[in-house]
């Protein structure tokens, strides 16, 4: 069985108010990710994904198609809401990675572009930073479609469905970008991922 303990969050509940609030990190942590662990561990009870690790249980169903449809949803959306919680840290001294900063002509290329990316996806998503075939991207997720299901490796990933901000940022969803950007992103945790890759 899922449960939400398996994906402790990496920081305090109000550690990092006033950028994300304890009223979102406790919806969006405590109600929205619960929720789709439950729906997921309903959905595979019985079946053969039921012992799978979280991982195999995302790659398998999106392979199949409309049928895998309904556990792929909730499956990738515990994968990707841990992975973006497992991103975030009340600091901002730690920096972005030359690697990764030079792909975009400097930090603030990669600022610019990351935003523009995440203002980009219209409706609910994701916009992550990858490696695709060695070379570092951005690129943008609907619904709960991730990554991990195309074969890209991700580094970094931001909420951009509303439940994401709403409480903190309403319809500003630009504020919520510059805030994640500036003050939330674990720089040491993502540079880490890209050390993994190499
Ligand atoms: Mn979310």
């Amino acid at each position: 069985m899922f449960a939400l303990e398996n994906y402790p969050l990496p920081f305090a509940r109000d550690g990092l108010e006033p950028f994300m609030s304890v009223r979102t990190v406790d919806f969006h942590y405590g109600r929205h990710m619960d929720t789709y662990i439950k729906n997921l561990n309903a959905l595979i009870a019985g079946t053969e994904y039921e012992n799978m690790p979280l991982v195999e249980i995302v790659k398998k169903s999106a392979a199949a198609g409309a049928d895998g449809q309904k556990i792929f949803n909730n499956a990738a959306q515990v994968f990707n809401h841990d992975f973006f919680f497992q991103g975030l840290r009340r600091s901002g001294n730690t920096s972005i990675h030359k690697k990764i900063a030079d792909t975009f002509g400097g930090v603030n290329g990669f600022a610019e572009q990351f935003k523009t990316a995440a203002l980009g996806v219209f409706g609910s998503g994701w916009v992550w930073l990858v490696i695709d075939n060695g070379v570092i991207k951005i690129e943008k997720t609907a619904n709960a479609d991730t990554p991990i299901a195309h074969g890209h490796r991700p580094l970094l990933t931001l909420d951009v469905w509303e439940h994401a901000y709403y409480l903190d940022y309403q319809n500003r969803r630009g504020d919520f970008i510059d805030a994640f950007l500036g003050q939330l992103v674990n720089w040491d945790w993502v540079n880490g991922n890209l050390m993994k890759t190499d």
